[in-house]
């Protein structure tokens, strides 16, 4: 059940992060996975250690803001492989900025990239999973989308996260009968490059591990294998749940 032999998963923001641990997880299951990402260059890395390592691996440029690139990427994939059984939106910035000086460009760029790039591709790949009559889709949330994280000032990433925890219970509930299913990851801190910026800062960094129970980090390895589980047929009655992988933060 949780083997993923013959099917395809497209991940996005992959080349590196928690993207690429949950793009390695997914092949060593035994999928064929593809390496989207804005950074081609490293995607193309990513996917060659992949295939080194012994899975099935491609890469392909993608903005998760662009929605012209998504239908191109979608027929081209098609094209390619005839299927795309699971789909990881994991592509995600934060800009973090108190909230009376954000600037109108911060919060854009976190809300198109954070919840709009996860409905453009949910929309674009969801049409042709619904065709197909089966489906697996998982968004990477975070903690961020139901509690804040004190004293962090990330008022678009927190929006952003919100409306991924309840973009995915809409499209559960909307495509619960066409055989695709929706569910989110809600990581805590996880040690990335995205947290390794924060992690300069010591007020913060501090009020994480006084915050997390587990008193450490997660691994990306670790919300990998939580995507797995939700991706695979391991989960095949479970649709429109948000799985915490937190360490107990939000306990
Ligand atoms: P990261 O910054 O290490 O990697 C993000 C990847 O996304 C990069 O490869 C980047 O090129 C790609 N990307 C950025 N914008 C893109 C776009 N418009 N289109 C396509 N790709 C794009 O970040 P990470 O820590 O691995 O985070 C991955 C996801 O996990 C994000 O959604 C993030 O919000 C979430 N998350 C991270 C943590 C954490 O502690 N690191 C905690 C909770 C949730």
């Amino acid at each position: 059940d949780f083997r993923l032999d013959g099917k395809v998963a497209v991940v996005t923001g992959s080349a590196r992060g928690i993207g690429r641990a949950v793009a390695e997880r997914l092949a060593a299951a035994g999928a064929h996975v593809v390496i989207a990402d804005l950074d081609d260059a490293e995607a193309a890395v990513t996917s060659a250690a992949i295939e080194r390592a012994c899975g099935k691996a491609s890469a392909i440029a993608l903005d998760v803001t662009d929605r012209d690139e998504i239908a191109e990427v979608v027929e081209r994939l098609y094209a390619a492989h005839g299927r795309i059984d699971i789909l990881v939106n994991n592509a995600g910035i934060v800009r973090n900025a108190p909230a009376e000086e954000m600037s109108l460009d911060d919060w854009k760029s976190v809300i198109d990239i954070d919840l709009g790039g996860v409905f453009n591709c949910s929309q674009a790949f969801g049409r042709r999973m619904i065709s197909d009559g089966r489906g697996a889709i998982v968004n990477i949330s975070s903690i961020c989308g139901e509690v804040t994280v004190y004293p962090q000032p990330q008022v678009s990433y927190n929006a952003a996260k919100a409306g991924v925890n309840l973009l995915t219970k809409s499209l559960a509930v909307e495509w619960a009968k066409q055989g695709v299913r929706v569910n989110a990851v809600a990581p805590g801190y996880v040690g990335t490059e995205m947290t390794l910026k924060g992690r300069s800062n010591e007020e913060w960094f501090g009020t994480w591990m006084r915050m997390t129970p587990m008193g450490r980090l997660g691994e990306p390895r670790e919300i990998a294998n939580a995507v797995l589980f939700l991706a695979a047929d391991a989960s095949s009655y479970i649709t429109g749940t948000v799985l915490t992988v937190d360490g107990g933060y939000t306990a």
